[in-house]
């Protein structure tokens, strides 16, 4: 009989760490995998409050792309594409990696110069990208009414080819299972509520279940660096803002492409079981709420409908949200926070997903080395203070 496998190991924390990992999101997991893996750090705490995935990592609408436009971002959105294509068989878990490609609409000419602009950036940061005319677009997605009977109609667009889907519940378990199996304690329902600092150094982490010390601690919270970054008195500029997605009911295969407009705020893509995914913007204002409401789901479904007529008789059958933790200029914080032993990995908005194996990379290389990695070098806390934000747009 063929041995049972447990597929992961939940502890209860030991009272000394060599780095304790606040967060048990996508990032807190692919950095405790990359330091037990390629810098054989040994003892490693994984602290999550809920369970892991319970934040943005299991809410997502898992689109992984590299098509941002500073030139201080693009080679880390291309490394972490990238990391995506081998992480299926180096974790040995299916992460039901897609590169299915990604379709962004323009409406006017304004638009598509704008995106032609953008696209020689990418292709200067060696990142695949092409412009698509109307009929081009219509070869490919056949559903999408490219006429002008819609208040905006369609005027061209951008292709990403090596954009695409990932499954993020996978690419937890992946991670999670990966990290277990190199001896990572994985903690749930353990909250960090304090932080021990002595001489300006961090020495440990006061939780619900009593104080664990360690060398070095790393912060990755998603939503939650601001209360973080409350309890250890530390300037922070980041509003976490909720964002809203719905899916529907299961249909024959259609659309093999991720479609999205950023000018009407609304995208979508078909999943392998076959529903559809109806993403769009953020929540007009800041909170930690996780409903939805009903303006922001009509609102998205009629946008989407004018361009997928065909969708009229489908029906929505769930809806959640989850938290995004954002910057003024779109980009993540990440390495010192200021504090001697602890280092911050937060602040991704809703560009996090796709950052996960470059994130969990550098930041483990950061915590070991104590030097910032060149990849991250822009996404500094201090440039907030010192005039040299991260010149990224908002798509
Ligand atoms: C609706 C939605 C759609 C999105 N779509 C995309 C997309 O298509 N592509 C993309 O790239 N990104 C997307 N994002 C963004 C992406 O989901 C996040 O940036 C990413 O998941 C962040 O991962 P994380 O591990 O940093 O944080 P999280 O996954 O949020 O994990 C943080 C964890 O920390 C825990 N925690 C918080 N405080 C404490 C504490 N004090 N003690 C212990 N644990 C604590 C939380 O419970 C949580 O589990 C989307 C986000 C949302 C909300």
């Amino acid at each position: 009989m063929a041995a049972t496998q447990k597929i992961l190991q939940y502890k209860q924390p030991e009272s000394t760490y060599d780095v304790i990992i606040v967060g048990g999101g996508l990032h807190g997991l692919s950095a405790a995998y990359y330091l037990a893996k390629y810098h054989q750090v040994k003892r490693i705490a994984v602290l999550e409050r809920q369970y892991i995935g319970s934040g943005g990592s299991g809410r997502n609408t898992e689109m992984v792309r590299a098509n941002k436009r500073a030139h201080e971002t693009l080679p880390f959105y291309k490394e972490s594409l990238e990391m995506w294509d081998g992480l299926s068989a180096e974790l040995e878990w299916n992460l039901l990696v897609q590169k299915k490609g990604l379709i962004a609409l323009a409406h006017s000419d304004g638009e598509v110069d704008a995106m032609r602009m953008q696209g020689d950036a990418q292709r200067r940061a060696g990142i695949k990208i092409d412009m698509l005319s109307p009929q081009e677009i219509k070869r490919m997605v056949p559903a999408l009414d490219i006429s002008d009977r819609t208040a905006l109609p369609v005027v061209g667009a951008q292709f990403h080819p090596e954009g695409g889907t990932v499954h993020h519940d996978a690419a937890l378990w992946g991670y999670a299972k990966a990290a277990c199996r190199l001896g990572v304690d994985i903690c749930e329902g353990v909250e960090a509520v304090g932080f021990n600092v002595e001489a300006g150094r961090a020495t440990g982490v006061k939780t619900n279940v009593g104080e664990i010390s360690a060398d070095k601690i790393h912060i990755a919270v998603g939503g939650y660096s601001s209360q973080i970054a409350r309890m250890l008195g530390v300037k922070f500029p980041v509003v976490t803002i909720p964002m809203q997605v719905m899916t529907t009911e299961l249909m024959a295969p259609f659309l093999d492409y991720y479609v999205a407009s950023p000018r009407l705020h609304w995208y979508t893509q078909q999943t392998l079981k076959g529903d559809l995914i109806l993403g769009g913007q953020l929540d007009p204002w800041q909170s930690w709420k996780s409903y939805n409401t009903w303006e922001e789901c009509s609102e998205r479904v009629a946008s989407i409908l004018e361009y997928f007529p065909d969708l009229a008789h489908a029906r929505v059958v769930r809806s959640w949200s989850g938290l995004c933790d954002c910057t003024g200029d779109s980009a993540p914080v990440m390495g010192p926070s200021g504090i001697e032993g602890l280092s911050l990995d937060v602040a991704w908005g809703y560009y996090g997903f796709k950052s996960t194996p470059a994130a969990g990379k550098y930041s483990a290389e950061y915590i070991v080395k104590g030097k910032v990695p060149e990849k991250i070098k822009h996404f500094g806390l201090d440039r907030f203070f010192n005039r040299s934000r991260v010149r990224e747009i908002i798509i």
